[in-house]
């Protein structure tokens, strides 16, 4: 089995288009790495591709599955239908999308379309339009527009809708790589945890992160969201002082969130928050939580790739022997939260 070389225009045409919608897999002759055409990873030469029906299938022609967009495994070929799902209900705000077609779109049953997509976001298809909505309609707030005129922009038939959108803060359009073409606000402070910086798009916070000093702080996020245009701004202290109180005892956060990733991570990062402040969950028991016992690995590297630390509460995930384990932002660091917590 040596791939398919020769191949349509069309599926050239999805590899280009990042089309999370395709049901094939590309393999790199030269890299010798496969991917999903939806992979954010660099566009090959079209001479080098070869198209797999199957992640097994390249595999077994001498393939190793790229780190960015993980191609192996059963949960991804959900998660492309669910990211096909989330695409059409963003291309269309203005309307609601029905669950026949939501069905139709993606090639299953209005039974299972719902479930699916339940299952990856944790939300119905109906209420994940209204929280597109929502977030919609707090951005074009904030650049002055009247209150009416966001609800109409907003795709809104019927201001008493607005009150029924959640505060999810997800990011539903395919994200330019590292943040190109945005501006991230950012703002850090010393706390007794280290210092702490906070970066915020116009959607929401997109980066939380811990460290031993300001620069390395700042470096954090310029390493992480490499192109975008980075402003800092004071004001954002709120922001620290806000997450904190998460861990010392204070109001729970309702601050808006821009989590990027794909269902899954999504999936993962929304379970993280339903764990309550002073108590923990080892890997397996989220993983058991989340209805998915066996996707204990796949749930610890989206853990690992959290961006957002103590708002989305991966220090609270500790060992099955309640050890502390890794943590991104240092374990000592994981152990002053947790003792903060009362955990
Ligand atoms: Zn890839």
């Amino acid at each position: 089995m040596e791939g398919r070389k020769e191949f349509d225009e069309k599926d050239w045409q999805q590899i280009l288009d990042r089309d999370s919608s395709a049901q094939f897999f590309y393999g790199v002759a030269t890299t010798g790495v496969f991917c999903r055409p939806s992979c954010l990873s660099r566009r090959p030469l079209k001479e080098n591709v070869r198209i797999f029906a199957s992640a097994a299938e390249a595999q077994q022609a001498g393939f190793r599955a790229c780190k960015q967009c993980k191609p192996e495994g059963v949960l991804l070929t959900n998660e492309s239908i669910v990211d096909s799902m989330r695409a059409l209900l963003e291309k269309n705000r203005d309307r609601n999308i029905s669950l026949e077609e939501l069905g139709r779109h993606v090639g299953l049953s209005v039974f299972s379309a719902q479930k699916k997509f339940k299952a990856a976001m944790g939300l119905s298809p109906l209420e994940y339009q209204h929280a597109l909505r929502a977030r919609e309609l707090r951005s074009s707030l904030k650049k002055g527009k009247t209150v009416t005129d966001s609800i109409y922009d907003a795709g809104y038939n019927a201001s008493s809708q607005v009150y029924q959108g959640t505060n999810l803060g997800m990011t539903p359009a395919r994200f330019a790589a590292g943040g190109r073409g945005e501006v991230i606000q950012h703002c850090e402070e010393k706390t007794k945890y280290g210092w702490l910086i906070v970066g915020s798009t116009t959607r929401g916070l997109c980066w939380l992160a811990l460290a031993g000093t300001k620069s390395e702080a700042v470096a954090s996020l310029k390493t992480e969201f490499p192109a975008a245009a980075l402003k800092s701004d004071e004001s954002l202290g709120t922001f620290i002082r806000a997450a904190i109180a998460t861990v010392e005892g204070g109001k729970e956060s309702d601050l808006p969130l821009d989590l990027r990733g794909t269902a899954f991570q999504l999936r993962v990062w929304n379970a993280l928050r339903r764990i309550q402040r002073g108590k923990t969950l080892s890997y397996g028991a989220l993983a058991k939580k989340m209805g998915i016992p066996n996707s204990t690995r796949a749930v610890a590297r989206a853990c690992a790739t959290n961006r957002v630390a103590l708002l989305v509460p991966c220090h609270r995930i500790v060992g099955t022997d309640g050890s502390l384990t890794g943590y991104r932002w240092g374990v000592e660091r994981k152990r002053l939260l947790l003792e903060a917590e009362g955990a």
